[in-house]
């Protein structure tokens, strides 16, 4: 057991009036302002009734509030789990339901999105009248949250992160990115994904001000970075595109030192943009289940090894297997993960956790190879490999040669049933011009080999995504029918 005094209780001992949380309205929080409201949170969820291991749903917006109950409950000593407020009246049932929540702590309007006996509204703590309390140690083996993935790929799953996993996860990011006592950290992402919550970590571990943006306002945020001191950003690819556009001819400052974009694969033409426009951008991998950034391009090989998601952090360990053996350097094979930030399981999936979990070692779902130098290269999930004519067909790696059309803004590539080659694929294209106008056979041809290129092409006015911004290719699958 490896016990530490509760991280916000620390942080505000040691640095009480640095900057905690900036609001895009210039409202700041420092370290004790932060500590102070969530010791008055925790006193009065006590008063409510929550204790020590209650599991408790928390579902609010990217605001300041949500930051403050996720301390006040660690303060507590309950299990949290953060609810994606975009999912619907039943997937929200669900996941209270195989969470097994005793009480949910909501922003009012997800009131109607909620059937709970035991609702608590998150405003109605007066945050000002300043009550004492005194939180639990932080015991690393402890589960903070419990935090269901995406979705992408069918029904999310309860993932169990300790405080240790939240820990090794912010020290790793940290050996690799190094910290400077100017850092401030833009926080855009949901929180109630991992890669939102793991900056409210590092933020009372580094001592650290999040710039924390509730919607994604690519004015608010573009400001942020030019005249505010933003040093490090997280963004997954379609929030860069969009502040490229901004960017237009401009240059970020120079103290701007990191766009850590992950989530899902980075498109090729976006990678090349950003690095003609001098944009430090960091390709990150990582998910639900390793609390995030898992390997990460460093500085030295940011741009010589464009497309990579450099190697695993300093605590961490990788290999790419095919059929229970370890692959030699640039061959495709599933990702496995091993490293303190790596989740112990899935809550109540014994069968999921055993299958998935062996000796430390988790397997991704995710397709990969390293190259000569290993550097890891992030290839696509294992359920969306298409496989026309016995050769393996990536969706991701057609789309990204795709948004390279001048007319292409998003696209969306699936497998289709085909009497002669098992599947083909095909692609769905959002444009401001009918597909038949784009010619993209000829640019696919130009780009691709023969059989990757799409068998067939379908306008759509938006691609299905997720909260994560996701491409949710099971419902592309369903428009065709399969
Ligand atoms: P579910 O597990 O429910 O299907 P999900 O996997 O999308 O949902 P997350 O944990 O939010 O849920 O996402 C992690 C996944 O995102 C990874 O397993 C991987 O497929 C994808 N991903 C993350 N980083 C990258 C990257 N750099 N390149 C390509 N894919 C990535
Ligand atoms: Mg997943």
């Amino acid at each position: 057991m490896t016990t530490m005094l509760n991280w916000l209780t620390k942080r505000a001992d040691l640095s009480p009036d640095h900057d905690a949380v900036v609001l895009p309205d210039d409202t700041t929080y420092s370290f004790k302002e932060l500590y102070d409201h969530s010791t008055t949170m925790a006193h009065f969820l006590q008063q409510k009734g929550i204790k020590y291991g209650d599991h408790v749903a928390v579902m609010s917006p990217n605001q300041y509030r949500f930051i403050v109950t996720i301390h006040a409950l660690n303060m507590i000593g309950a299990v949290s789990f953060l609810l994606n407020s975009r999912l619907s009246r039943s997937e929200i049932a669900f996941q209270l339901d195989d969470g097994d929540v005793s009480a949910v702590i909501l922003d009012e309007q997800y009131r109607d999105q909620v059937d709970h006996q035991n609702v608590i509204a998150i405003d109605a703590c007066d945050l000002e009248e300043s009550v004492a309390f005194q939180p639990i140690s932080i015991d690393l083996e402890t589960t903070a949250h419990v935090l269901y993935t995406s979705g992408t790929t069918g029904q999310p799953k309860g993932v169990q992160l300790t405080y240790g996993n939240h820990w090794w996860n912010a020290n790793g990011s940290a050996l690799n990115l190094g910290l400077y006592p100017h850092d401030r950290w833009l926080l855009s992402l949901p929180m109630f994904h991992v890669g939102g919550l793991s900056i409210v970590y590092r933020s009372v571990i580094y001592g650290i001000p999040i710039h924390l943006h509730d919607t994604f306002d690519v004015h608010a945020i573009h400001r942020d970075i030019m005249e505010r001191g933003v040093t490090i950003m997280s963004a997954v690819s379609v929030m860069l595109d969009q502040l490229l556009e901004r960017l237009g001819g401009e240059r970020y400052p120079e103290h701007f030192r990191c766009m850590l974009l992950g989530g899902g694969p980075a498109p090729e033409p976006l990678l090349n943009q950003a690095k003609t426009k001098e944009v430090p951008v960091y390709q990150t991998y990582g998910m639900t289940e390793t609390a995030s950034q898992f390997s990460t391009l460093d500085d030295d090989n940011a741009l010589d090894k464009l497309g990579s998601a450099g190697k695993p952090l300093f605590p961490n360990q990788l290999l790419i297997v095919h059929e229970g053996e370890s692959l030699p350097a640039n061959q495709v094979g599933e990702i496995m993960v091993k490293g303190p930030s790596v989740t112990s399981g899935y809550y109540k999936r014994e069968a999921e956790t055993a299958e998935k979990l062996e000796y430390g070692w988790l397997k991704t779902g995710d397709l990969g190879y390293l190259d000569d130098d290993g550097f890891l290269f992030v290839v696509d999930r294992r359920k969306d490999l298409i496989i026309s004519g016995g050769e393996n067909v990536y969706p991701a790696e057609i789309e990204s040669v795709l948004k390279g059309h001048p007319d292409v803004i998003d696209v969306g590539v699936v497998g289709q049933t085909d009497s002669r080659w098992g599947q083909v694929p095909v692609a769905f294209i959002v444009s401001g011009k009918p597909v038949e106008d784009l010619d993209l056979d000829a640019y696919s041809h130009a780009h691709l080999a023969k059989y990757k290129v799409p068998k067939a092409w379908y306008d759509i006015d938006e691609l299905p995504r997720n909260a994560a911004k996701k491409l949710l290719r099971h419902q592309l699958q369903a428009r065709l029918g399969e």
